[in-house]
């Protein structure tokens, strides 16, 4: 814990044109912590040379082990204050208190007195706090590529480059892939109007004939056991069982056309010229396209992507899956077939077009479309799509299609599919761009094929962790391995393993190829920051780690079922067994934890706690007006509080903000804490949660949620309104949001319910 401070208040930014900088010093000086702070000073630009200089020459003279900077926001300037050792402390006079102040003729005091509030806040938390100094383990750098189509031998031959020794599996006999089995690809070079070769074969020589790539074919990952950088895989194959030392994982492992009988209501199965895009494909590959039904070549090909007859077949189908559950609640399928058809019917409430890799469908259409007159310059092909979807460069592709003459491209509305005597099918559509009803014979119909991804299909990962083997809540993503599509890309829910191609979302190789790189360079990170001892995104750097105490330990193993990404273990007991480089440092255990057994050496229970104490509270609203608490998320509301002051909004000068990691890390006795003390109501500030969530540690906004049905009921059985606490949800650019926000509350809670009655005890 730090024991000798020094207090810095800056008075550039007109922080001082409306601050009592002077007094604020006194009241520090003088004030309860008077013994703990042997410096306190005002500086003219505390981010100026001379400020700085002026704090680092305190440091050495006095042997301060803790600085207090009252001036900018801690997202301010984070580069310019740092003092080596010396812990620091930031308060934020400039956004939070001086240039969002909003005046209350009632008490004009009231600027003077948050400053003090948010001074000493800062004070205790540091004097509160300690520099994290955790056991740095000795880690593996090794590579683990699951899977090795075109992305794994991509991600391979980038690990390789980067000096690191890879290890790719890859289940089937021969590496290449969905890639191997493909003609051509979409167009990844200059003019981008041409399919071209995907360049598969020249990655499989690459990789073969790299002395760092170790490759393992018919194989499979049967275990993988401990944590980033220190892992050990069981890997099986023909030669029999093998356990590597492995840093991290990148997963690729890609994926499977969707369930044939999804197609059925469009003729697929029942018409024999009705196939997918996935095996008119494979036809091509092999040489000529001939159809199904007597081995003849088509003069015309129909391909269809309007799959809403489909659609249509399978929400009736989902209706009716959900009335029988409801009769008799089963548990729902986790692998397989069943599986796969619940996530198209998940998909389908929204969505007209195939679900999963629609964008994927319009360019194989373009594509194929291609292909039907490369080899049959008589032939023609038809697209009826619903919605053409080629964003980006492939704009170019998609004119040039247009300008074959012997494709024809239109939007329709399929009506019909039925076939004829000659085994033709006639494609019957509506509202096309000729502007009537058409009805298309075609020799061959091709429709579109769902891309699912493998991880929602099979075991691909076997983790040996408490939480079970794979990633949880693939539901959330549709199935796709990928816990953050906003902010985190290639992050899944388990530190260590980064997901790249068609595993993490539909994708063209084009994009697949910088996925490979991307997802490469976080498992290197990531192996890094373990052999630091530091946290990886987004708290990268953070050495802190959760410190248990377990003699408190109750074994309930509500930190172990919490924790967002499995990080906790535990023994035949139930005591939680940390695992630090799996942690992501949310703190969401903490939270979680009824007994307080859980703490960060520079963020913790007592820390938090102390600092809510610290708001002085005015013993009737008569006296100072009411006192409300915000615990604001640091990684989008507490950024997006800073923007709102910068663009000059103004908010109501009675709430006191007060970080935290995430708000799945607010322990219920904080917010007894600040009722106790009397404060008049507690705002939750975070991250949205649900189906289109944005938190940054994935559910930590939403147990939080959870959590406070539990306080609230504490809250009752005291004799204080629920309603004083509330949760609001803040993405980073809805800063204009906040004055309003907070405006209602004090409204809708404090002005109906009145004084705390606690207040004045
Ligand atoms: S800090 Fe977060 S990631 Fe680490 S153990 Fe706790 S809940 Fe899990
Ligand atoms: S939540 Fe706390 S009491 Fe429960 S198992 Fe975890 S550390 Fe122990």
């Amino acid at each position: 814990m730090a024991e000798k401070l020094g207090v810095y208040i800056c008075e550039g930014c007109e922080l001082a044109k409306s601050l009592d900088t002077q007094a604020l010093a006194e009241h520090l000086t003088n004030g309860k912590y008077s013994s703990q702070c042997a410096v306190v000073k005002t500086s003219a630009v505390l981010c100026a040379p001379e400020g700085v200089d002026m704090v680092a020459a305190d440091i050495a003279a006095e042997g301060l082990d803790g600085v207090v900077l009252c001036a900018c926001s801690p997202r301010s300037k984070w580069d310019v204050f740092k003092f080596g050792a010396t812990q620091v402390e930031r308060v934020n006079l400039r956004e939070q208190c001086v240039w969002s102040f909003q005046a209350d003729p009632t008490f004009p005091d009231l600027l003077q007195t948050m400053a003090k509030d948010y001074s000493r806040m800062g004070i205790i938390k540091c004097l509160k706090s300690k520099n994290p100094n955790p056991e740095i383990p000795v880690t593996n750098k090794d590579i683990l590529v699951l899977g090795g189509g075109f992305t794994g031998l991509n991600a391979a031959l980038n690990a390789a480059k980067m000096g690191h020794n890879v290890i790719l599996v890859e289940k089937d006999a021969a590496l290449g892939g969905k890639a191997a089995g493909m003609l051509k690809t979409f167009p990844m070079t200059y003019p981008f109007t041409q399919a071209q070769d995907t360049g598969v074969d020249k990655l499989i020589a690459d990789v073969t004939a790299n002395s760092k790539i170790k490759v393992y074919t018919s194989a499979a990952l049967a275990k993988l056991e401990g944590a980033p950088g220190l892992y050990t895989a069981t890997v099986t194959s023909g030669a029999g069982e093998e356990q590597l030392p492995i840093g991290a994982v990148v997963l690729a492992t890609g994926w499977k056309p969707i369930e044939g009988s999804f197609l059925a209501p469009m003729g697929y199965g029942k018409f024999k010229n009705v196939v997918t895009t996935a095996e008119f494909e494979a036809m091509a590959k092999k040489g000529a396209i001939t159809r199904p039904s007597d081995g003849k070549a088509p003069a015309t090909v129909a391909f269809l992507l309007d799959v809403s007859m489909a659609v249509k077949a399978a929400e009736a189908a989902l209706a009716a899956a959900q009335a029988a559950a409801a009769a008799a609640p089963a548990e729902a399928p986790k692998t397989g077939d069943a599986c796969e058809t619940a996530f198209v019917y998940k998909n389908m409430e929204s969505a007209k077009h195939l679900a999963y890799s629609s964008e994927l469908n319009s360019l194989v259409a373009l594509k194929q479309a291609g292909y039907v007159r490369e080899k049959n310059a008589d032939a023609s092909a038809y697209i009826l799509y619903d919605h053409m979807m080629v964003p980006g460069i492939n704009e170019r592709y998609y004119r040039a299609a247009q300008d074959n003459p012997g494709v024809m491209l239109s939007k329709a509305d399929i009506t019909e599919i039925a076939q004829d005597g000659d085994g033709g099918i006639l494609v019957t559509a509506k509202n096309t761009l000729l502007g009537e009803n058409i009805e298309l014979k075609a020799d061959l119909v091709v429709l579109p094929t769902g891309m699912v991804p493998v991880t929602a299909l099979e075991p691909t990962i076997n983790l040996q962790y408490r939480q079970g083997p794979a990633f949880p809540d693939l539901e959330l993503f549709d199935g796709f391995a990928d816990s953050n599509y906003i902010c985190f890309p290639y992050e899944t829910r388990r530190t260590g393993v980064y997901a790249a191609g068609c595993v993490r979302q539909p994708m063209t190789l084009a994009t697949a190829y910088d996925d490979a790189a991307g997802a490469t360079m976080k498992a290197i990170q990531c192996i890094n920051s373990a052999n630091r001892g530091v946290a990886v995104h987004p708290r990268s750097g953070d050495l802190s780690a959760p410190v248990f105490n377990f003699q408190r330990c109750t074994q309930c193993k509500r930190c172990t079922e919490e924790c967002p990404f499995g990080a906790l273990d535990d023994d035949e007991k139930g005591t939680p067994k940390p695992n630090p480089t799996r942690c992501r440092r949310c703190g969401t255990c903490m939270g979680a934890c009824p007994e307080r057994v859980i703490s960060f050496e520079n963020y913790n229970i007592d820390q938090m706690g102390s600092a809510i104490k610290e708001v002085q509270v005015p013993d009737t609203f008569a006296l100072g007006g009411p006192r409300v608490v915000v615990l604001v998320c640091e990684n989008d509301a507490y950024p997006a509080l800073d923007m709102a002051a910068f663009r000059g909004k103004k908010w109501n000068p009675y709430v006191r903000f007060l970080p935290v990691r995430c708000l799945g890390s607010v322990n219920a006795i904080w917010v007894a804490d600040a009722m106790s003390k009397g404060i008049d109501g507690v705002m939750l500030l975070g991250c949205k949660y649900g189906d289109d969530y944005q938190c940054h540690f994935v559910k930590g906004s939403e147990l939080c949620n959870r959590r406070k049905i539990n306080i609230a009921e504490s809250l009752q059985r005291l004799g204080v309104e629920a309603e004083r606490v509330e949760q609001y949800e803040v993405s980073i650019d809805e800063y204009d949001k906040i004055p309003a926000l907070i405006e209602s509350f004090m409204e809708n809670v404090i002005k109906k319910f009145g004084p705390n009655p606690f207040k004045g005890y």
